[in-house]
């Protein structure tokens, strides 16, 4: 293949949700300012989208109806005036514009209503032809540098390119084969950005072969999830715990899993309980106890405690801490009782580590917000650089709040590449 040696106004690095989104936004508002402008999307991967796709279970959970900085990990500050600048329903009405109707689901969740994630990538993919923004599948680029003439050249697998503007967006580690290998981490520190300690999150967690979780696979139930690191109970929250072949799974364990992980990642020590009666105290669990040993005294353990979770778990349970599950309650002896009262609601999870890159849905960690200006996403450090999505240092809790963070930073980059080239000059602002 000939060398390519080429001159745009943007360059887009990577054709994931927060660059296609800025590619389409940054032509939209050019040419509403009547400034036309040539546009390029390198990505390194054959296919682009390849995470969209995945995303969701196939469908896409394209945003949340309600989102607040709360739901992000970061500077909250900085993630609460950049979720401002695009709203949910900026979302909903870019999205119907692309030809594309959400529906929300009872979790609040927003889908598109086809059920299928292609809907979304081709809505994106199809506008960015159509605005005819330069697609360059296979472009891995390999190094930027700032150059005085034309801004910033870039060097990619098959040569080099111009460009007055770039918009990083190369996502983080997360699902290193579909070409987010944080390779782009690497350039943003070449072109002077820190990086703060970057882990895996949204990731199932491994435990203790120990452990009773194979015997469960497949039950899921609610939980409430208490993180000690270094001694410090650091968050607490309930929602459904997924038993499986490895460990624990399902959204309470992966919005949890980032502070396992990053303590891990900084040689910290970190502990996850676990709740299987939200909201009760031991006080009152002791209180039921009597209650059923009263009111029931020759109902096994086992069927007691199928009344407050699920038999499955009750017997697993009990044999764990060797306590008979076909005892009568009202023979169970009493530090017997205490001992699944305290494995019932601080049960400690032997977590051995997380199920790795290949399993987690984002990056925790990245380049740190104070690095960037919030009203446009441009790099503090480099002028016209600019960075967004999930490579920097924001992570939100599952339920859509991933896409709507590479949204609305997509459409800050876009605005501001789009009213700051100047189409007849080659200099930057
Ligand atoms: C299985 C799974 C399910 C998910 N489900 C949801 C969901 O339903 N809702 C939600 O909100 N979030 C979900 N997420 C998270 C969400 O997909 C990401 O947060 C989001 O895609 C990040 O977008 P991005 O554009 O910043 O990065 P990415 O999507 O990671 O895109 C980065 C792109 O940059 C390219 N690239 C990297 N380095 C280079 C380079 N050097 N040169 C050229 N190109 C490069 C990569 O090939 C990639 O295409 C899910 C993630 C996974 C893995």
């Amino acid at each position: 293949m000939s060398k390519e040696n080429d001159i745009y106004d943007v360059a887009v690095i990577g054709g994931g949700a927060a660059g296609l989104a800025a590619s389409i936004f940054a032509v939209e508002m050019a040419l509403k300012n009547d400034r036309p402008q040539r546009i390029a999307l390198l990505d390194s991967a054959k296919a682009i989208g390849a995470k969209i796709l995945v995303s969701g279970g196939g469908r896409c959970n394209v945003t949340h109806d309600v989102v607040t900085a709360g739901d992000y990990f970061g500077n909250r500050h900085i993630i609460k005036n950049v979720l401002a600048a695009f709203s949910v329903e900026q979302t909903v009405g870019w999205f119907a514009s692309l030809g594309v109707d959400l529906k929300r689901e009872e979790t609040g969740k927003l889908f598109p209503v086809t059920d299928k994630a292609r809907t979304i990538l081709n809505a994106l993919i199809t506008r960015c032809l159509d605005l005819d923004v330069r697609i360059l599948p296979d472009h891995r680029v390999t190094g930027i540098e700032s150059s005085a003439e034309s801004g910033f050249v870039l060097q990619h697998s098959h040569g080099t390119l111009h460009a007055k503007f770039v918009v990083m967006a190369t996502g983080g580690r997360s699902i290193p084969k579909s070409g987010s290998d944080g390779f782009g981490f690497t350039l943003a520190r070449h072109l002077g950005h820190s990086l703060t300690a970057t882990a895996p999150a949204l990731v199932p967690l491994v435990l203790a072969d120990t452990m009773f979780h194979k015997t469960l696979s497949g039950l899921s139930h609610d939980v409430e999830l208490t993180t000690v690191v270094e001694g410090h109970k650091i968050d607490c929250r309930t929602g459904s715990l997924l038993w499986t072949h490895f460990g624990i799974s399902g959204p309470a364990v992966m919005d949890v899993s980032r502070f396992w992980t990053l303590a891990q990642e900084t040689g910290q020590s970190a502990d996850l309980y676990g709740n299987f009666l939200p909201g009760k105290t031991r006080e009152q669990a002791k209180q039921w106890f009597i209650e059923q040993a009263t009111d029931t005294p020759r109902r096994s353990l086992t069927k007691t405690l199928a009344q407050l979770v699920s038999e499955r778990f009750a017997e697993a349970l009990c044999l764990h801490i060797e306590c008979d599950p076909q005892k009568a309650i009202a023979q169970l002896p009493r530090k017997d009782r205490d001992r699944l009262i305290e494995a019932l609601l601080r049960f400690r999870f032997p977590v051995e580590r997380d199920r790795g890159w290949n399993y987690a849905e984002v990056t925790a960690g990245g380049v740190p917000l104070d690095q960037i200006n919030y009203r446009t996403m441009e790099s503090k450090l480099v002028p016209g650089l600019y960075l967004i999505g999930e490579i920097l240092d924001c992570d939100g809790r599952i339920g859509g709040f991933n896409f709507q963070w590479a949204w609305a930073t997509g459409w800050l980059a876009g605005s501001a590449v789009a009213t700051g080239v100047r189409p007849d000059s080659q200099t930057r602002r």
